[in-house]
């Protein structure tokens, strides 16, 4: 068999990648003069090896996606098993495969009773393009094309391709000529702890949501075709939005008539304790994003959920949909997502990361509260955050460009474990399988970053 690894040294690898290889959300000069990437090379379980062979545990599961944890030899075996007997068909003009067919029926079995169609694509960014034609393709199937305006929020991730960063609420990316769709605008993130002022979180919640409504308002409800939101916002620096801000949520979609998506690239496959999100909080979608868990990231693939109401609109009144991607329903990626979604099943992962994990961490990160720079522990199920203050007391922070929370995940990174920095937070979400054990391992490492930014 061909060796996956060409026999480059590791020197001549980080050469060749600072020489020819532009990596997404890099800055090159700093990257280059800090002596250039760190090569991974291989991966076990909830551990990565690089090029010097380090083991280093892997608090963010990739990029908040390899569920199923790494190393898994059947989902290896299967691929190459798919990728002989057909590697690739297309599902446009009236073809299909079996593995496109037996997701689209898996995924729909997980998703809420009115949920029975899938559209595929192969990213998160790709699928929320998808959810904006779908969107515009359902309101003039139903006559009023003029809902054409979409709503999000600040500090929303909803991916990087041109309708993925305008629908984002991510400032540095809409100065670089992110926000290029004129028709999406952004209201409040129920961001309790940096907005709440006075107010409890319940209170807050609903201030957040009316935000929305007073969005809605100004635009005219008329106007107004979608609202998208992630449970949590994950890139965001994971705000866990108030008990009252979802239901509030559903409440203003259904009266003014506004199509709710509800992101759940991250959420989605187990993250929260539950396989979606939107279950965690209530929330009662339209349409529904999928992507990373869906494959653990084992191959690139996401899918859109459409519910009964808007797939039968456009089956009974859109003819063609002039939309689709030549790898939508990939039979590689799909084989690869079912056998994933059956894994999940098999050793009840969302299960351990309800009653058994998530506690854990939830335990763990609770024990760092206390610390002179820590404003805030959060979690749910296996999505966490430790948010760095300058001033417990005032809430103030360091400074809005997050050097503070680079520092620690620079002191991570240097003690072989990998935490993000959204800004000033230090974001967790590990592999599902992760044991309690390697929980505390993660701690642990957190405690000493902590001490040593302090
Ligand atoms: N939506 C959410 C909530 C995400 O977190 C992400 C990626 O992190 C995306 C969409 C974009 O997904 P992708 O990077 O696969 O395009």
């Amino acid at each position: 068999m061909t060796e996956p690894l060409r026999n480059l040294d590791i020197e001549e690898l980080v050469r060749l990648d600072t020489a020819h290889h532009l990596h997404p959300f890099t800055d090159y000069k700093a990257l280059a003069a800090e002596g250039g990437s760190r090569i991974i090379t291989r991966a076990e379980g909830v551990y990565l090896y690089d090029g010097h062979n380090n083991k280093i545990i892997d608090g963010m599961a990739g990029l908040w996606c390899v569920n199923v944890g790494y190393g898994r030899d059947d989902l290896a075996e299967l691929a190459m098993q798919q990728m002989k007997v057909l590697p690739y068909y297309n599902t446009f003009f009236k073809t299909a495969t079996a593995p496109s067919i037996e997701l689209a029926a898996k995924v729909a079995s997980k998703l809420p009773a009115n949920f029975n169609h899938v559209f595929f694509a192969n990213s998160g960014s790709e699928a929320n393009d998808t959810q904006l034609r779908m969107v515009h393709h359902y309101w003039q199937c139903a006559g009023q094309p003029e809902k054409r305006f979409v709503i999000s929020r600040e500090n929303a991730y909803h991916g990087s391709t041109v309708a993925g960063a305008s629908l984002g609420g991510m400032g540095p990316m809409h100065k670089q000529g992110g926000k290029l769709i004129p028709t999406i605008h952004h209201v409040m993130q129920p961001y309790w702890y940096k907005l709440g002022g006075d107010m409890t979180p319940e209170e807050f919640g609903l201030a957040a949501a009316k935000s929305l409504e007073d969005k809605i308002l100004e635009l005219g409800p008329e106007n107004v075709g979608a609202f998208i939101g992630e449970p949590i916002q994950g890139a965001g620096g994971v705000i866990i939005p108030p008990s009252t801000y979802w239901p509030e949520i559903n409440r203003i979609c259904k009266k003014y008539d506004i199509l709710l998506i509800c992101d759940e690239v991250i959420c989605g496959f187990g993250r929260t304790g539950n396989w979606f999100g939107l279950e965690t909080f209530g929330i009662e979608p339209d349409l529904i994003t999928m992507a990373k868990g869906l494959s653990s990231g084992y191959l690139p693939i996401a899918a859109t959920g459409v519910s009964d109401r808007v797939a039968n609109t456009i089956i009974e009144n859109g003819g063609e949909f002039y939309h689709g991607y030549t790898y939508s329903g990939h039979p590689v990626a799909c084989a690869v997502a079912l056998r994933n979604i059956e894994i999940m099943e098999e050793e009840k992962l969302v299960e351990n990361t309800r009653d058994v994990a998530g506690p854990h961490l939830a335990k763990r990160l609770a024990e760092l509260a206390d610390h002179p720079l820590v404003g805030e522990v959060r979690s749910v199920g296996l999505i966490g955050a430790i948010e760095l203050v300058k001033d417990k007391k005032t809430r103030e922070r360091f400074d809005p460009l997050g050097k503070v929370g680079t520092m620690c995940r620079d002191h991570f990174f240097k003690r072989n474990a990998i935490m993000r920095a959204c800004g000033d937070t230090m974001v967790l979400s590990p592999p599902l399988v992760i044991t309690p054990a390697e929980i505390d391992a993660l701690i642990d490492v957190a405690k000493e970053c902590i001490d040593a930014t302090a």
